[in-house]
């Protein structure tokens, strides 16, 4: 009753473009344009990237074959472009933490057939966390144990050194950049436990692979999912 005269008094305006909008989040018009970067099959069953040709299976691609990963699997609900990025900026660089819960639920429609028991974001170091004041993935991945009830474990998987900005870093620098930049608090507790990985962008993988590698050490089984995959189709 309160909500819906609230909503009459002060309309919910969509966090990307101030227009009016149905509910909390995005307005109908940016939701579409957010919906229009989702990505879809044919992706590779492991790493997810999306294969160019709208036409056949999913399938292990030829990277993931050549150099398996320590996830399991790794999804992303979109393509790192237009919409979906302004709303990540938004939140990320922007500060405007209210897109988390909006993004997380659409993110939450792609972890598919996935059934993880713990939820845990990728960290940031405590120099950027005292920086940026909050961990962007651990917004998203804290929405996202809500919608998906599942347990949020935020403070056991550390990261130990500053690896700064990846951006402009090739494949192979990104990957000695945060090599062994990852240590896990209690590593006993992940032990058979299947981990729901929750980052905000992934670009090659670097990091993803890295947080796996040690809960993998640790016994735990990963799947990674991320809000946006820096791809072009
Ligand atoms: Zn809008
Ligand atoms: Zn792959």
């Amino acid at each position: 009753m309160l909500k819906a005269v609230l909503d009459i008094v002060f309309p919910p305006v969509c966090l990307l473009c101030g227009e009016r909008a149905l509910k909390k989040g995005f307005c109908e018009g940016c939701a579409g344009l957010i919906e229009k970067e989702r990505i879809t099959t044919p992706i590779c069953t492991i790493c997810g990237i999306p294969f160019i040709s709208p036409r056949g299976v999913d399938h292990a691609c030829g990277k993931c074959v050549e150099e398996p990963p320590s996830f399991s699997a790794a999804r992303s609900a979109f393509v790192f472009e237009g919409k979906v990025l302004d709303a990540i900026h938004k939140l990320k660089y922007g500060g405007d933490t209210s897109v988390a819960a909006p993004l997380a639920n659409l993110v939450s429609g792609s972890i598919g057939g996935h059934r993880p028991c713990l939820v845990v974001p990728v960290p940031l170091h405590a120099g950027r966390l005292r920086e940026r004041g909050f961990n962007q993935s651990l917004l998203i991945a804290r929405e996202l144990s809500r919608i998906i009830s599942l347990p949020l474990i935020y403070n056991r998987l550390k990261r130990t050194r500053d690896t700064g900005q990846q951006v402009g870093l090739k494949a192979l620098e990104r990957k000695k950049n945060v090599s062994g930049a990852f240590t896990l608090v209690e590593p006993g507790s992940f032990k058979g436990k299947k981990v729901l990985l929750v980052d905000d962008v992934v670009t090659t993988g670097a990091t993803l692979n890295e947080c796996s590698k040690v809960l993998k050490r640790a016994g735990a089984v990963v799947v990674a999912i991320t809000v946006a995959r820096a791809v072009k189709l």
